[in-house]
């Protein structure tokens, strides 16, 4: 076959992936708190998708039916670290979920499910959400373990381009569900602060229906 220099072609667009997460921690965010409204916002969205899942296979529930969200401060470590007893993230949902930049599976799972019901009042619109983390963080760790898996995970990023996934202890995780841990940079340590912590949560979670507590130093 040759090749007609001449004929109409069609062509995707290529990304140069970190300038275009550059852009987004830096351009499509203006103010920084929203970070943790985006992190609860899918702390309560997995919690969420957790009931749902449950309403045909309440084992998944074990013996941890309440759908809770804590965010713990540790100024002396730099860390914030939001985590969720929710649905959880496979291997395969971390890549794709957090390896897939600006697009939504939250509403990407409305439209399967449908939405204005009862069920699916979730919270996540837009694709971008999670990488607000990196408006605060130069590393972002998630452990995540699927709701009914024996694995669990663990996701790390600088936000720059590239991400690692590897295997995580069970010790080193939670029992089901995802913890989201923030290496904040200096400019952002002052969240660890329980006041602002604890103003910045009330403001950002108002509609959230699952329980959210604060814990100053996580044990
Ligand atoms: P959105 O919430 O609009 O889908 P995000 O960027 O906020 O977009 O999150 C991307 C995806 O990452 C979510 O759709 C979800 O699949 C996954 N995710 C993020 N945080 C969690 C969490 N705490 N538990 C389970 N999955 C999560
Ligand atoms: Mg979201």
């Amino acid at each position: 076959m040759t090749t007609d220099t001449k004929a109409t072609e069609t062509r995707a667009f290529e990304a140069d992936v970190s300038r275009l997460l550059h852009m987004m921690v830096h351009s499509v965010y203006s103010d920084k708190d929203v970070f943790l409204r985006e992190l609860i916002s899918n702390a309560a969205d997995a919690c969420e998708k957790l009931r749902f899942e449950a309403v045909n296979r309440p084992e998944l529930l074990a013996d941890d039916p309440k759908p809770r969200i804590s965010i713990s401060a540790d100024p002396d470590n730099k860390q914030i670290i939001v985590e969720d007893n929710g649905i959880g993230m496979s291997r395969d949902d971390m890549a794709e979920a957090l390896g897939t930049i600006a697009r939504s599976g939250t509403r990407a799972f409305i439209e399967r499910v449908g939405t204005g019901t009862e069920d699916t009042q979730l919270i996540g619109q837009f694709g971008v959400g999670f990488y607000s983390a990196f408006m605060v963080a130069d590393r972002v760790d998630v452990i995540s373990r699927l709701a009914g898996s024996e694995e669990a995970w663990r996701w790390s990023s600088d936000g720059k381009g590239s991400y690692e996934i590897a295997p995580a202890p069970l010790e080193a995780a939670p029992k089901r569900g995802t913890r989201v841990v923030l290496h904040l940079m200096d400019d952002a340590v002052s969240y660890t602060g329980s006041y602002r912590l604890e103003q910045l949560a009330k403001a950002q979670s108002g509609h959230v229906p699952v329980p959210i507590t604060l814990i100053e130093k996580p044990g």
